[in-house]
């Protein structure tokens, strides 16, 4: 017996991808190896994470990396450093930023509801421009002796100030640039590219299209910035006497403060030995093993392709998601007759239960993702999906007739 059938919880085809409300992505053998590897013996995490980020770094070719429980907290992190460096004073007085500048400069246009992660911190958003476009002069009168970064999310359309143009103005003034990479990373050439481009830091996801544990992430940045992280996110249950302070740490400049602090505001977010070994694990396949582990969930792709084209009403398309780097089927409903949303919600409680991509939902069209598609979902999907629209289609004719 599974351990969800010993809970009662109904599994779900995951047609939506790398989604934290569904769970996120099947992890590969190699990782669950690893997992299982890393829980058997002790270590001591700093060690741990310093040598984690040393191959993280290596494999994906940035100058340092901290394993985060998410890009989110990630976020939360990178802000945390940017407002009090090594200063355990304020590391423990976070997320009171009383006496230090606390304030972190969006464009509008990239405002996104993960900006929570930043305010977490204690920070205050700062927003310039309008939805489509922002000008050099609203970042350059923004900037002030209280800004304490840049926060730059990447993807969003519209004629706004470029990175390598934040980077330059903002690094003008001393002020860190934060790059939330969690929907444009990988490709891992992109995360280059933001550091090619000026970023100080950069937040990752682990469990989106790296396929490593969900709750995991790297905060990627300069040397130093990173070597700080660990000062808000390490558990800090230690004597002052005998904390062996950055040991591990590879910073180009003494970091260190001269007396720990005591848990940071990072402790809530801690990562364990399995989540590190799987993400190391997980990268490790992306870059050395590119596409293997996405090829089940894309035959499924097309096995959901073929099946649904004969369902007369329904348009079957191929489209890319450029956010995820990955193509995916856009079923569009417009011509059926039958409403989306009750299509989105028959699937979602129906046997078996389905999940699809909303976000064009708006004019009619469910998308499915591949990524998280298992052996059998595809045959699966497209059966219940015929079923279940043949059956909506045939109550909504009725209730025409009666209401005619
Ligand atoms: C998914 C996402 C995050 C959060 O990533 P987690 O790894 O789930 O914490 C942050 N920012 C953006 C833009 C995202 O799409």
């Amino acid at each position: 017996m599974s351990i969800y059938d010993d809970l009662g919880v109904k599994t779900v085809i995951n047609g939506v991808g790398p989604a934290t409300r569904l769970g996120g992505l099947p992890v590969s053998e190699p990782v669950w190896a690893a997992m299982r590897e890393a829980m058997s013996v002790t270590v001591r995490i700093s060690a741990l994470q310093a040598a984690a980020g040393r191959r993280l770094s290596s494999l994906l070719g940035v100058p340092a990396c901290y394993v985060t429980s998410g890009a989110a907290a990630a976020l939360t992190l990178g802000t945390a450093v940017a407002l009090t460096g090594s200063d355990s004073a304020r590391v423990d007085a976070l997320p009171n930023t009383t006496g230090m500048p606390n304030r972190v400069i969006i464009q509008r246009a990239q405002r996104d509801p993960y900006d929570h992660a930043v305010t977490a911190a204690g920070a205050e958003l700062v927003e310039i421009g309008y939805p489509h476009t922002t000008h050099t002069s609203e970042l350059e009168r923004a900037i002030d002796e209280r800004t304490a970064a840049v926060l730059v999310r990447p993807g969003a359309p519209g004629n706004l100030l470029t990175l390598r143009t934040i980077s330059e103005i903002a690094h003008a003034h001393g002020v860190p640039v934060i790059v939330d990479g969690a929907l444009r990373v990988p490709p891992i050439e992109r995360l280059q590219q933001f550091f090619a481009d000026g970023a100080d830091l950069v937040a990752v996801s682990g469990g989106k299209k790296f396929r490593a544990p969900q709750a995991t992430g790297i905060l990627c940045g300069r040397p130093e910035l990173i070597a700080a992280v660990a000062l808000h996110h390490q558990d800090m249950d230690e004597r002052e006497q005998t904390w062996m302070s950055g040991e591990h740490a590879d910073s180009p400049e003494p970091w260190a403060p001269s007396a720990p602090p005591r848990h940071g505001i990072g402790r809530s977010m801690k990562v364990g030995r399995e989540q590190i070994a799987g993400l190391v694990t997980a990268v490790d396949r992306y870059v050395n093993a590119p596409g293997e582990d996405d090829r089940a969930g894309l035959a499924e792709l097309d096995i959901l392709q073929e099946q649904l084209g004969a369902q007369a009403s329904t348009t079957v398309t191929r489209g890319f998601e450029e956010s995820l780097d990955v193509p995916v089927l856009h079923l569009d409903l417009s011509r059926t007759g039958v409403d989306i949303d009750t299509v989105i919600r028959a699937l979602a409680t129906g046997d078996p239960a389905i999940a699809v991509g909303e976000d064009h939902a708006w004019r009619g069209v469910l998308t499915v993702n591949p990524l998280a598609l298992l052996p059998g979902d595809g045959a699966r999907f497209a059966e219940a999906f015929t079923r279940t629209l043949d059956r909506l289609g045939a109550e909504s004719a009725t209730a025409d007739g009666a209401s005619a």
